[in-house]
């Protein structure tokens, strides 16, 4: 008989976990409080960008691998739910500073050093694409790796493919509580779980970082995405580039959008000159959850048998999930373990 998980959160972290048991032929049940991507993953940026080369370790690594084999695995939820995740490997393009010359040619035999083949960076004078933003040098860093998706389509892709797979993923269930949950209990719950997490282990264990980000009209799908003086401007494939993001350890209201959003689009449109005539379309606000660690925090929780958490997405959290997944299939269903030391729990 197959084997029952049921996964609390139906952020990307839940979700990809439930359709990573489901297609290894678990039967799951996501239970969600609101809806899907009600939390983190509900919002609009979607960069899978890579870490910096330079300094090497091992979230670096598991990082890497899930956004070389990013491409497959949403091929793969799409295929199984017909609803696709708007991923594309696009690329990305950023400015070289004055007098940057010698780190940035540095990275680019970084990468050339731990990136596997045909992935590299490049130094160009002469970028394509309509929303080049303006480079002091005269130079621009880019790179083949880099790919986005839209994390909205995202979270219906996958919610699509566990359904297809025969799974469940019960919205508006209601806060769930550690109780008689049928089967193993992955907990994905976000910046609230790190909190829950922490209380019930009497340590700080991380919290919330909050972030706003908006769309704007811009039709240039296959452009590659920009990241400039920390802006990510991202094209989607609808008709919109996203910006992001701001980074707030302090706020009221982490749904909230204000004047730092108004900020970060002005930013925006005078690094990227393209936007300066977009309408705005979408604002939105949400709440990373960090680990202490600021890894994803992935393992059993102490004290309660057959729970496991799989959170600490941070800021790429749609890069990991992928990896993530993968260590909780084999964890709750094979007792393989294969999380890497800076991504577990302590006991
Ligand atoms: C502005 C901004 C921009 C970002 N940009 C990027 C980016 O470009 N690339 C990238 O990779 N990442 C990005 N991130 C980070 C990414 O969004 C997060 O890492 C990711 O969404 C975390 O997913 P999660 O599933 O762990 O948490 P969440 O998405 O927060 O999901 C947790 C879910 O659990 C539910 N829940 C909580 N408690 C309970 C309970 N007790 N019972 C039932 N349900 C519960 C919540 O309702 C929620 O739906 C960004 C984040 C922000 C805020």
């Amino acid at each position: 008989m197959a084997r029952a998980v049921t996964v609390i959160g139906a952020g990307i972290m839940g979700l990809a976990c439930a359709w990573e048991l489901a297609r290894r032929g678990a039967t799951v049940t996501v239970i969600e409080a609101e809806r899907i991507g009600a939390g983190s993953s509900g919002g609009t940026v979607g960069a899978l960008a890579p870490h910096a080369p330079e300094n090497w370790n091992p979230k670096k690594q598991v990082q890497l691998d899930a956004l070389v084999a990013a491409e497959g695995w949403w091929a793969a939820v799409a295929a199984a739910g017909g609803e696709g995740p708007g991923y594309a490997r696009t690329g990305r393009v950023q400015p070289v500073e004055g007098g940057a010359l010698d780190r940035v040619r540095a990275r680019i035999a970084a990468a050339q050093a731990v990136w596997p083949a045909p992935f590299r960076m490049t130094l160009t004078d002469a970028p394509e694409g309509p929303l080049v933003p303006d480079s002091p040098s005269g130079l621009w860093l880019t790179d083949n790796l880099t790919a986005r998706l839209s994390p909205r389509a995202a979270g219906r892709a996958l919610a699509a493919a566990i359904r297809a797979a025969g799974g469940t993923v019960a919205e508006g269930a209601g806060p769930q509580h550690p109780g008689a949950l049928p089967g193993p209990v992955i907990w994905a719950t976000g910046a609230p779980g790190l909190a829950a997490l922490s209380a019930d282990l009497g340590r700080a264990m991380g919290g919330g970082v909050k972030g706003q980000s908006a769309l704007l009209a811009l039709a240039a799908p296959d452009a590659p995405q920009v990241f400039a003086d920390g802006l990510h401007i991202v094209p989607h494939a609808d008709g919109t580039a996203a910006i992001g993001s701001t980074s707030e350890r302090a706020f009221l209201d982490g749904a909230a959008t204000d004047a730092q959003l108004d900020a970060l689009i002005a930013r925006a449109r005078v690094l990227c000159p393209a936007l300066a005539g977009c309408a705005v379309v979408d604002r939105w606000a949400g709440v990373r959850p960090r680990a202490a660690s600021r890894a994803p925090l992935i393992g059993p929780w102490p004290g309660r048998p057959g729970h496991v958490v799989a959170n600490g997405g941070f800021k790429i959290g749609f890069g990991m999930a992928p990896a993530v997944a993968a260590m909780v299939a084999d964890l709750v269903l094979d007792g393989v373990d294969r999380i890497p030391e800076g991504f577990r729990l302590a006991g």
